[in-house]
Order: structure tokens, then sequence, then C-alpha cells
């Protein structure tokens, strides 16, 4: 009977491989027939023909027309067939890691192939591929970093950047390149994909290169601005909104130094005459709106509202990053309609997530369930969701600006463009009418700019700078005049000036060894200098920690009506240590000796973390402990332990700190009672009312070094650490012996400190030594 036992076995295993592989087959059929009715289809002869006698092509279409999946694929098809299949080559890049990978599983699952075979993809620190890929999704970032190793770019037959569009800096950056590269590599093709907006700007960028349209269909979608939504779901905008934002207006009013856009629109608009035809919630929701924040009560509203209202049909929710996808997404889950999970599924997606689960977000869910997607810019265009029939949309998109005067950069949700606007409604209309809800008045989107300026003249270079030294493509400022838009000279000197400061750059504007292990590491240079100083002066988890938060997101969330218990939580964890670092890093640890206890919600909720972001920071610690390895910074043979003797150290990882941070530093000056803080660029700064340094009157150390400062009404420092003069003259950046030779200056003569020869003589030994170090 044993033996039967077995033989049963292996029938059993036998015919469920062969359900499988009948599955499989069924759904490639079933594909292949949804392929066929694409938009991309119809083109795919003319398409091909275009490629094989141009060397470069603009192709724009409507999103989800089959761009991403079918151009790529039908070059690999072609290929093939023509025998060509073992040396061809495609690379697609993203701007973004999701988008690579799920495009990447869908072509697999197009072809009936499993991910990593004939299609792979390859993000920062992750890949999927094989000695047989010959279709490669990779990050834009990805690729910049390859052709660092080779620059030429051999061995890569067919290049397809996409969503170029967007005008992500390193689209704009990649460009450049690509055209410098192919007078040299006469062979290789290079296609950009690019949404309906500005195809002919690319075509121009290279020399009147053929342009293809892929004419797309979408249903009609309605429109419904704030007016209408308010009417319908009966909510009042709140007016207490949060009360930080409200103060800071108030006090914007007073000095009313430098209006904020908004405010100037609405005078330009002639807003009495135009708010006589409001109710008082728009009014209201006006000035709300004004501010950074976004009304989730009415998001929450609008949602409830076609649940209980509209037919089905999926519904995706625009909203501007993670803090308010995770803030909606506990409120949803308390909502009495929508938490009831056999009803809805609630799904978040977001850019930066490490992997999605491909087939809850795109498959249609069971026929009783409304599936509901709370998504950042990443479903305006690069992926497309087929079933969503209604679009919920908040009108902002968190964007980053670059203030070069100041040296400052902002990330803040502001308005979206027209163009995005236009976008975000066409994703309503993929297989019927839809609607689309616009949180805000049409006034406001008359106001919109029509398109968005381009991030490479919104955002700090210094990242892109290290790459142009690191690629040899010459002097900084020639390189980037080539580009689409060039940036602002201003711009591209501060970025210099900051590499050389932090010892990435020397005087002749080369690579130092330090630049060049900063280059090997994909991460903001001043993040990357402190993970290198953790390794070496064994603190290695706690920079790991630091630099996760800082590189990915803070882990705290605030809630509006529970702002004083938050910041009580934060502060506990901080201790004594004036640091909002300490008090990262400390939650963090307790979060995971929480989460060994089986606690770890109960602690989530106590403290007001989110899980979500823990784990993440969690996840990305790990990616970072295997790039030091990489890089032979942190030898896994001898253990982790050996590289956290001081961890537990505080003053030990503050001067960490103090290393990565620099030259970001706050001179903090008595004034009676209170303390004054005063940077080198921007003179006197205020302490972000989020910050554990808030209340603090008299620091016990004379500076604070900031990660980030940012210019709402005022200048504010967001996260700080209380720092002594010994950690910036150890850690600090580039010392000057002052005039009179009896101290040390800083910064460019900003920060002095007095110091005999002798004291001097040593830190000079002592930095020479870590220079060594770094420089290996
Ligand atoms: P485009 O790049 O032109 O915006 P895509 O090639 O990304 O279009 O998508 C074409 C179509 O394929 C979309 O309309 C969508 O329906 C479908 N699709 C794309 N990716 C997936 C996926 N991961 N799962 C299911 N369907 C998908
Ligand atoms: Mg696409």
């Amino acid at each position: 009977s044993h033996q039967t036992d077995t033989s049963k076995e292996k029938l059993s295993v036998v015919l469920k491989e062969r359900q499988e592989l009948e599955q499989t087959r069924d759904s490639v059929k079933e594909m292949k027939s949804f392929r066929e009715k694409l938009p991309a289809f119809k083109m795919k002869s003319e398409f091909l023909k275009v490629v094989q006698e141009n060397q470069v092509l603009v192709v724009s279409g409507e999103t989800g027309c089959g761009k991403t999946t079918q151009l790529p694929q039908f070059i690999l098809e072609e290929e093939i067939s023509r025998l060509r299949g073992a040396d061809c080559n495609i690379i697609c890049t993203q701007p973004r890691r999701v988008s690579a990978i799920s495009v990447a599983a869908r072509i697999s699952a197009e072809r009936g192939e499993t991910l990593g075979k004939t299609v792979g993809y390859h993000i920062r620190l992750e890949a999927k591929r094989s000695a047989e890929t010959h279709l490669l999704f990779c990050t834009t970032g990805v690729l910049l970093r390859q052709l660092v190793q080779d620059p030429e770019l051999t061995g890569v037959s067919h290049l397809l950047v996409d969503e170029i569009h967007e005008r992500g800096m390193n689209e704009d950056f990649l460009i450049i390149i690509l055209r410098d590269l192919l007078p040299r590599r006469p062979d290789l093709r290079l296609i950009l994909m690019s949404a309906t907006i500005n195809a002919d700007l690319f075509s121009k960028y290279f020399a009147n290169a053929p342009t293809m349209h892929i004419p797309g269909f979408t249903f009609p979608v309605a429109e419904h601005f704030l007016e209408d939504v308010l009417e319908k779901t009966r909510y009042s905008i709140k007016s207490e909104f949060d009360s930080f934002e409200g103060n800071t207006r108030r006090k914007r009013k007073q000095q009313d130094s430098k209006k904020d856009p908004l405010t100037e629109m609405f005078e330009d608009l002639d807003v009495d005459t135009h708010y006589k035809n409001y109710s008082l919630g728009v009014r209201k929701s006006l000035e709300a709106w004004s501010g950074s924040q976004i009304d989730l009560g009415l998001v929450e509203a609008t949602i409830e509202y076609i649940c209980r209202n509209e037919g089905g049909g999926a519904i995706l929710v625009f909203l501007t990053g993670w803090d308010e996808i995770s803030k909606l997404l506990d409120k949803l889950e308390g909502n009495n309609l929508l938490g009831n999970r056999s009803k809805f599924l609630i799904l978040p997606i977001h850019g930066s997530m490490p992997t999605i689960d491909q087939c809850e977000i795109f498959d249609r869910p069971p026929p009783n369930k409304r599936k509901i997607v709370l998504a950042t810019n990443i479903a305006e265009s690069s992926i497309t969701i087929d079933d969503v029939v209604y679009v919920i949309d908040c009108g902002k998109a968190k964007e980053t600006s670059y203030d070069a005067l100041n040296k400052l950069a902002c990330l803040l949700p502001s308005w979206i463009s027209k163009a995005s606007a236009r976008q975000r409604r066409g994703r309503a209309g993929r297989v019927q009418p839809g609607v689309c809800y616009r949180l805000y008045p049409k006034l406001i989107h008359d106001a919109m700019p029509e398109y968005q300026l381009p991030e490479i003249l919104r955002t700090p270079l210094q990242e892109l700078c290290l790459h142009i030294k690191s690629l040899q493509l010459g002097t900084v400022a020639s390189f980037l005049g080539k580009a689409l838009q060039p940036p602002d000279s201003l711009a591209v000197q501060n970025a210099i000036e900051l590499l050389k400061t932090i010892g990435a750059l020397d005087d002749k504007e080369e690579l130092t060894p330090l630049g060049q292990h900063l280059c090997t590491v994909p991460l903001d240079p001043n993040i990357g200098k402190m993970l290198l100083m953790g390794s070496i002066f064994q603190c290695l988890s706690p920079a790991l920690t630091i630099a996760a938060a800082l590189a990915y997101r803070n882990p705290f969330v605030l809630p509006i009506n529970r702002k004083e218990e938050a910041d009580a939580a934060k502060r506990y964890f901080s201790g004594d240590s004036c640091s909002d670092h300490i008090a990262l890093l400390k939650a963090f640890e307790g979060w995971k000796e929480a989460k060994s206890r089986g606690t770890e919600k109960e602690f989530c909720w106590e403290n007001f973390l989110s899980p979500v972001t823990l784990r993440l920071i969690d996840d990305m610690r790990t990616q970072f402990l295997n790039l030091l390895s990489d890089i032979g910074f942190v030898d896994k043979s001898r253990g982790v332990h050996a590289y956290n003797q001081y961890s537990h150290d505080l003053e030990m990882v503050c001067a960490i700190l103090c290393a990565g941070l620099y030259p970001n530093v706050v001179q903090c000056k008595r004034r009676g009672k209170r303390t004054a803080f005063y940077t080198k660029e921007v003179g006197k700064v205020d302490i972000h009312p989020s910050s554990v340094n808030a209340g603090i009157h008299l620091f016990p150390l004379p500076y604070l070094v900031y990660s980030e400062k940012v210019k709402t009404t005022s200048i504010y420092i967001r996260d700080s650490t209380n720092i002594s003069d010994y950690a910036l003259l150890l850690f600090g950046g580039n010392l000057d012996p002052s005039k009179n030779g009896e101290g040390i200056e800083m910064l460019g003569g900003y920060l002095h400190f007095s110091a005999s020869k002798s004291v001097i003589e040593l830190i000079k030994k002592l930095r020479g030594q870590l220079d060594k170090l770094l420089n290996r």
C-alpha cells in the first residue's frame, strides 16, 4: 500500500503540473487577445519599420495604450523571429521602482514565462534577471550607474527611455549623455516614450528625430469640482485645520513678507466677485488648501458618497504621499461602511514601495467587492489600473523645489499642473464612462500652470554632480549647459561647493577617494558619508537606522487632533539628548523589541509611529548593510557585532550624525533667557514645531546639526541634534587655521574656535588619521 501511496502522489503531482500548464496556456491566450486589442498593436509594423530605419524615435500615446508593455516586446519578438534573439539586448528605463517590477512581471505573464527569464528587472539593490534575459526593465538611476562601468553601453541593442514627459532629473540627465553617445554607437537604437503632452520638445532635442503617435481611446469622464462635491457629500470643511498652519498663516499676513503664490493668484483673480458664488464651505476650504494639508475627512466623505450612491467600479484616489495614504487607511478602517473588509478592498500604492502585490492592484475584485486604490502620482501615468471608474483628485502632489540663493530644498505638496490634472481625470475612463471628483474649486484649476517645471530646475544638484564626475563627463557646468533646460549656474556652484566641503571633491573639482566611494552608494552624498562613518567608528546600527529614515521617511506620524500626545511620545524617546535623530533611533529600537514580543501594533499606536514606515526602514537597513559590504566597508564574516562596539554611546552617535550632516550646522546663541539660531546662509532660522528641540530654551551644547531646512512661512530646520564643538572640530568639514594662528575656522570662517597651537596640532593629527580611513 505504501507503493500505491507514492504512485498516487506522483500522479497527483503530474496532474497538478499539467493543470498549471494549461492554466498558463489559457491565460497567455487570453492575454494575447487582450494585447491585440491595445491601440499599440495596430502600429506594430509601422513602429518596427521606423525603428529599423532611424536611430532615434519619439513615441507618444495616451497612457494605457500599450507603450511600456508592448513596444519593447514588439522589438523582442521581431528580433527573435529574425533569429537575432540571442544577440539582442533591450533595456527599458522606468522612473520608479514599482513600475519597473510591475511591468516586467506583466510582460513575463503575457509571454507565459516566469519573471527573470527572458524578461527581468533591476532596481536599486534588487534584481531579477538571468543569462537568458534579453529585455530588462530598470530604473533610470540603475542605468546611469551602469554607465559608470560601461560608458558606451556595450552590447545594448535597443534602449527605451520611458515617461520622459515627466521631466525627471535622471531622465533629463540621461538624454544629455545619450545624445553625445549616439554618434559613437551608430548601431544603438534609442526610443523615447512619452505621454502626449510634449513629444515635439524631445524630437527637436534629438535633431528632429521622427515622432510617432499612438492614438488611444478613452471614454468620456464627467468632472465635478469642489462646489458640487460639497453639495453632494454635505460635508462641511473643518475650520479647526491644523492650528500650526493657521498660526503661521496669520503671521504671514502680519508680516506680509513674501506672499505665497496662491494668495497672489486670488488677488489677481478679483477674488471677491468669485467668492460670492461660493458657499462658505468652499471659502474655508480655499483657506485650508492654501496650506499644505489635505482635508482627509473630505476625501473619506467623497469615497463614502460614491460607495453609497454610485454604480460599481474601482475608485482611484490621488494623494500627495505616504503620510496621507496611511492616515487615510486608518480613517477608512474605522469607517462604519468602508471598514467592512468583506465589501471593500482598500489598497495603497506608492512609488518607493519595495514591491507591490501584483494581482490585488490590477485584478478585478470579486463581484460584490469594491476596490479602492489610494495612490500617489505613480498612478498618474506609470501604472494603469483598468477597472477604475471613479477618480478622486486632491489636486496636489509633493514637489521639491530648490532655492539656490538660500541653499534650501523644499519638499512640499503643491498644486499640480493642468497637464497632470487632465492625466488624472483620464484614469477614470478606461473601460466605461467615468467620473472625476476634484476636491478643489474650478477657480484653482483654471489658475494651475500648464506644465510642471522640470525636476532638474527644482532640486539640489550634488548627487547629480557627483555622478557627472564619476562618468568623467567634463566640467559640471559645461555638461549641464547641454541639458534640455539647463539649471541655474548658482545651483551648480552650490552643489560643487558642498561636495568640496564634505571632502568628496578636491580643489580642482576632481573626485577624492571618498568621493569615489560616495559615487558607488546610490544615496545623497551626506547620507552616504554618514554610513561610511558609522561603519568606521563602530556605530553601524544607529547609522543604518538614521540613514534609512533620512533616505526614506520619518516614522513618526502627526495626528492632527492629538498633536500634544504625539509630541510627548517623541520627547520621551529623545530623553535628554536634545535630538530628533536619537528619538527616531530609540523609537526604532523600541519597535524592534515590541515586534519580537508580538506587541508591535500596540507599541506603534501608543507612540504615534507608522508600522509600515518602520518595516520599510528595516528593509532599507538591510539593503544599506549589503551595500557597505559590497564596497568593503563592512566585512560580514566578522559579524555585525564587530561594527557596533559604540552603538550605545550616544555621544559617539551624535558625532557620526555631525559627520554626516555637516555643513548643516546651526549656531545656538544665547539671547537672555532664550536661544536664537543662526545658519551661515540665511541667518536666523526657527526650529520646526514638530521637533523635540522646539520647546527648549537653553541647550547644553553650542551647536545643532540638522537634516533638512525648509521654507514655508519662515525658514525652519526640521530634525536636529545638539552637538558639541569637539564633534564639529573632529568630524565637521575642512579646517582652516585662523589668521592670527590662535584658532580654527570652519565654513569659510563662519564658525570660529579659539584653541592653542598644541590643541590645533593634535586636532590636525586626528583629522589626518580620519581622512586616511575615509579615503582608503
Ligand atoms: P502605457 O505605457 O501606454 O501607459 P502600458 O503598456 O503600461 O501602457 O499598459 C497597457 C495596458 O496593459 C494597460 O491598459 C493595462 O490595462 C494593461 N496592464 C499593464 N500592466 C498590467 C499589469 N501589471 N496587470 C494587468 N494589466 C496590466
Ligand atoms: Mg507606460
